[in-house]
């Protein structure tokens, strides 16, 4: 009786009157006089199925098995349903049960669990509503980025996760070592200690890291295969009890050469748009879940953005507005600070009440590899900031001139050593070229208003969080 092959979702478009079978996870069973009802999963879509089980076609001792939880089968009918919200329902004869799930101790009971205590069963919360949409977002989000690169002829490419390089100069990263040896101490417990303090023993022979970007390695792509992007995981050790940051997350890196900032910044705006598009026409039912449930304002924000043009500001120019605006930060404005997540907030949500886009960032908050503007000053970055959740999209034109470039690692205190291969880009057919860096999970809180970014990732990985 088992065929996996059929999925709820496609149930829906069969003719009443269709034999067939139904399998999946019991999210609730009611019985009233005369009969049952049973609300299936199995993660397929938003709806349940709802499967009618007449008194004595069943026995009672196998219906009383589909409680909150358990794994079953159905078979039977598909019926025009009565109730409301729901055009079919299947009228069930026969029921197999794959596996029970103890009502006393399954921990998914309740209703209006919190998302805390759901993080705490992460390997069960994808078979509420909430997770269930979340991760269907997800997944077509990730085949809208792959689909969006694809079309446009770019090649997927994937970068090392360890890195001897810290790309970014952020400081924040976690070291990958095999001097770190374990042991049992005294107290039974597991214990550390380091077989040598000297990298040149360590498996890699030098210091060596989880990567914070894949950016570096995507450029020598760019400048031997044009059009590139990554789409992996990256680690940073944000020591931050953050909702916007995880110290694994997963980020989409697109590299073109002959690309300037213009053009850089016209592919964020035309990729942002096409995900938020593809995501609008594929979840249609998820997002109106998220919409009820999550944040009011998330279909008309998210249709707003796919039709409007992106709002184009320099640094400085958002300086002065942010100067200007009357508005008590908490952290002070002034020419040459980071701009914090307030300000971004305030400038896309308030004042332009679109996404903006903010570009020619002091040098002095940027990364070495940025390109220099004349002005000595500036350089030719750009943030895509977003309402609801500020920087999603971080990007820039590189520096392609070897003399700036290396001037720059010079001023930054970096080794020129570190990067020879980089640094060849340079001197060997070196072209105008430009990228950005999108944070997967900023993505999708975008996308479904989730307000924590722990909550749009399988299984987080944060200050003290490893758990699955
Ligand atoms: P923020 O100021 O928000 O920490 P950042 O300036 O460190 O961001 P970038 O180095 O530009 O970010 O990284 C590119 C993108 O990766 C960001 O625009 C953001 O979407 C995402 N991102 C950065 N750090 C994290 C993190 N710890 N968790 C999840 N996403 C992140
Ligand atoms: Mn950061």
């Amino acid at each position: 009786m088992i065929h996996p092959g059929e999925r709820i979702a496609d149930l829906f478009a069969k003719p009443v009157g269709t034999r067939l079978q139904a399998s999946g996870w019991v999210k609730t069973r009611r019985d009233s006089k005369g009969v049952s009802f049973v609300q299936l999963s199995d993660g397929s879509c938003f709806r349940d199925l709802q499967v009618v089980i007449e008194a004595g076609v069943i026995p009672p001792e196998t219906l009383k098995l589909a409680t909150t939880g358990a794994c079953v089968t159905f078979e039977g009918t598909l019926v025009e349903s009565p109730a409301a919200g729901q055009p079919v329902e299947l009228k069930a004869d026969a029921m197999v049960v794959h596996g029970p799930a103890d009502p006393a101790v399954y921990p998914l009971q309740k209703k209006g669990a919190s998302f805390e205590f759901l993080r705490e069963i992460a390997h069960l919360r994808m078979r509420g509503n909430t997770f269930g949409a979340v991760f269907r977002v997800r997944n077509q989000a990730a085949w809208a980025i792959h689909k969006f690169f694809q079309e446009r002829g770019f090649l997927y490419i994937q970068t090392p996760i360890i890195t001897a390089s810290d790309c970014e100069g952020a400081g924040a990263m976690f070291a990958v070592s095999t001097l770190l040896g374990a042991r049992e101490g005294l107290d039974g417990k597991p214990q550390f200690h380091l077989t040598s303090t000297d990298p040149a023993d360590d498996f890699f022979g030098k210091p060596a890291y989880l990567t914070v970007s894949g950016q570096l390695e995507a450029e020598t792509f760019a400048c031997s295969m044009t059009n590139v992007y990554t789409f992996g995981p990256t680690f940073r050790a944000e020591n931050s009890n953050s909702a916007r940051h995880l110290a694994e997350f997963w980020m989409v890196e697109p590299e073109m050469a002959f690309c300037d900032l213009q053009g850089d910044m016209e592919l964020a705006e035309e990729f942002l748009k096409y995900v938020i598009q593809h995501v609008l026409d594929r979840c249609a039912e998820d997002l109106e879940f998220f919409n009820k449930r999550i944040e009011p304002e998330l279909l008309s924000t998210l249709t707003h953005v796919a039709e409007s043009r992106f709002e184009h500001l320099t640094y400085t120019e958002a300086v002065r507005l942010l100067e200007q605006s009357g508005e008590s930060f908490e952290f002070p404005v002034y020419w040459g600070a980071d701009l914090q997540s307030e300000h971004e907030r305030w400038l896309t949500e308030k004042k332009v009440g679109r996404p903006v886009i903010l570009t020619d960032y002091p040098k002095e908050i940027k990364a070495f590899y940025m390109r220099m503007n004349d002005d000595n000053k500036t350089v030719r970055a750009m943030d895509v900031l977003a309402p609801r959740i500020g920087e999603i999209i971080g990007g820039s034109q590189r520096e392609e001139r070897l003399s700036r470039l290396e001037a720059r690692i010079q001023e930054m205190g970096l080794r020129k050593e570190d990067y020879w291969w980089y640094l060849d880009l340079r001197r060997f057919g070196t072209v105008e070229h430009a990228g950005f860096g999108l944070g997967f999970e900023r993505l999708l809180m975008y996308l479904t208003g989730m307000k924590n970014i722990r909550d749009v990732i399988p299984f987080h990985r944060a200050p003290g969080q490893a758990e699955f």
